[in-house]
């Protein structure tokens, strides 16, 4: 069981609909360990280096459209498989057909405004992380006072 960290955006629409702390709770209530965070606004420079797979799809002007439209809130989580629980806590791509217990399913019905980014793999983790995110903007700290300190 491998120990990873993944990079998240909570994107434009769900910082407009005041759900960056709901969301940002779920990940918490999980038990991920958030070791970066920040608000920024994503410029079509960094749009374009992040989706640098999706740049020549017909549906990027509108991606970069989207996401560029207002302040993200990019964070960085650890824990035990973090890639993987992210993504199948945001659900699948279109809202509409996510399940219901995600967040793409419990908050939204669009393919383009689905709330959230997560990493899809380890390289692609990597390489996010250090897109938005300086090593010295990540944290390592102990977390012994969330247990019984009295
Ligand atoms: P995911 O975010 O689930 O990994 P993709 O990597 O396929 O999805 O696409 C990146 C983002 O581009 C999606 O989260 C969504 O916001 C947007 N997107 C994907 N496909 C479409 C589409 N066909 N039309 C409009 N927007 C899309
Ligand atoms: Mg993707």
């Amino acid at each position: 069981m491998a120990l990873e960290q993944t990079l998240i955006l909570i994107k434009p629409d769900a910082v407009q609909r005041r759900l960056a702390g709901t969301l940002l709770s779920r990940f918490e209530n999980k038990g991920l360990k958030i070791v970066g965070l920040k608000m920024l606004q994503v410029t079509k420079e960094l749009s374009a280096e992040h989706y640098a797979e999706h740049v020549e799809k017909p549906f990027y002007p509108l991606l970069e459209e989207f996401i560029t439209a207002g302040p993200v809130v990019a964070l960085v989580a650890e824990g035990p498989e973090a890639i993987s629980v992210v993504r199948s806590m945001m659900g699948s791509t279109n809202g509409r057909e996510s399940a219901p217990g995600t967040i793409r399913g419990d908050y939204g019905v669009s393919r383009q405004m689905n709330l959230v980014h997560g990493s899809d793999g380890p390289e692609a983790a990597a390489r996010e992380i250090k897109i938005y995110f300086k090593p010295e903007e990540l944290i390592d700290y102990d977390t012994s006072l969330g247990g019984w300190v009295c």
